[in-house]
């Protein structure tokens, strides 16, 4: 007997009316035909909302929670997150200016990321936001800049942590690191931050991404807090900010499922009381880029040909991985999995097939489905992907063959 192939999670969160896909009220033909055009992507606020206001219901109230603008730094999405998070964090001078535009707090913005550039350090440091040390060497640039310009800057200690996040997608911490300082030398990086004219924040403390594992996480954060409370010790100042990642994850793949929440606050509620004891000002921070939006976006192409090779049935389509290198299994992954793709206007279809969707690009890299069962399709098509919310347009290779742009919309 076979083993039971692995399917995708059941994309639920799109309703289908008469076996067509509906986004932000109204079929995708509908909206395609609103746009003007394929490729796009489509963002659905009632889902960004439905998320933060399940994070809320089931992490503790004490935690805060700040968007990682990279994971979709499209403004209206940074401005409809801004209205319903604590904070936003950035990771470069273009997504610091795009979290600044939406009015949140620069006390609530922070900066993360290596090699900071002296006009991106300047601008942090005029902002008024906090800046995330990744180095000495950015330590002693940001005490420079902020003596010349008069202002005393925010900052706190990006932490290289001596663990890593078992069974992260991407694995961002633990043994030689460019983000970070490393957990032992951060004793020595705060007595200088003691000795320099700058407002010590607290620290933050990112292990790793897309995690569908609730145990891995605890895991992570037990250590996190553990290191936390360890490093606290040296600090020059209360520590009043602590940042403790985020690397939830979304069911991609055939065979992921989601990520069981309630472990994980259960985890939480148990560290924050003694947290409050030895930290009694530090807010706890969760910081989520993909766990917020991914789910909530869908990238749509139309089938431009439809063609049989060496009876192999392709569909190509207008879009590709020039637009969502992530979906076509070039970023980060290890072995090429499909992403849920369905035909968004005719989701099940009379008739099925076995065909691969992929893209215009010369390259057989360009496949936004590889082998999948879909409706059968044809020229004019609606192909959508799910789960492309997060690490899509701005994470894709959008120049490759001089293809027209995508557009985005929020919905
Ligand atoms: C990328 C990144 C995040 C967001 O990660 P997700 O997996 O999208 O949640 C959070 N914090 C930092 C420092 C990052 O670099």
């Amino acid at each position: 007997m076979s083993a039971v192939r692995p399917t995708h999670w059941s994309m639920s969160q799109f309703p289908v009316i008469d076996n067509c896909l509906h986004i932000g009220g109204m079929p995708l033909t509908q909206l395609a035909a609103r746009i003007g055009q394929t490729p796009f992507y489509a963002y659905d606020r009632r889902l960004l909302d439905e998320r933060v206001t399940l994070l809320r219901s089931r992490l503790p109230s004490a935690i805060e929670l700040h968007y990682a603008v990279k994971a979709n730094p499209m403004p209206a999405v940074v401005q409809h997150l801004a209205g319903l998070v604590d904070g936003l964090d950035v990771a470069s001078l273009g997504e610091l200016s795009v979290a600044l535009d939406t009015g949140m707090d620069p006390a609530e913005i922070s900066f993360a990321g290596p090699g900071k550039r002296l006009p991106e350090l300047t601008a942090a440091i005029a902002a008024g936001i906090t800046i995330n040390l990744e180095s000495a060497g950015e330590l002693e640039n940001v005490a420079r800049l902020g003596h010349a310009l008069g202002r005393q800057p925010r900052v706190a200690v990006r932490v290289n942590p001596d663990f890593e996040l078992k069974a992260s997608g991407m694995k961002m911490s633990g043994g030689p690191k460019p983000f970070g300082v490393d957990a032992e030398q951060v004793p020595t990086l705060l007595r200088r931050i003691g000795q320099l004219d700058l407002n010590f924040r607290g620290f933050h403390i990112f292990s790793g991404s897309q995690n569908l594992r609730a145990e891995a996480l605890i895991d992570a954060h037990d250590r996190t807090f553990e290191l936390a409370l360890r490093l606290a010790a040296d600090a020059p100042a209360p520590v009043r900010m602590l940042n403790i990642g985020g690397g939830f994850g979304i069911p991609y793949f055939p065979g992921d499922t989601p990520l069981d929440l309630e472990p994980v606050a259960a985890n939480l509620n148990h560290w924050l009381p003694k947290v409050k004891e030895e930290l009694p000002e530090a807010h706890v921070v969760l910081e989520l880029g993909r766990y917020l939006v991914g789910e909530a976006g869908i990238y749509v192409a139309e089938v431009i040909d439809r063609k049989v090779s060496r009876g192999h049935t392709f569909l190509v389509t207008n879009g590709g991985l020039h637009h969502h290198l992530a979906a076509s299994g070039n970023f980060g992954q290890v072995v090429r999995k499909n992403y849920p793709v369905v035909v968004g206007n005719r989701v099940v279809g009379d008739e099925r097939e076995v065909v691969s969707v992929v893209g215009p690009l010369c390259t057989p890299l360009d496949i936004l489905a590889d082998r999948m069962e879909l409706a059968k399709a044809g020229v004019g098509d609606l192909i959508v992907v799910f789960q492309s919310g997060a690490y899509g347009l701005t994470a894709s290779p959008a120049r490759f063959l001089s293809h027209p742009a995508c557009v985005e919309v929020l919905v």
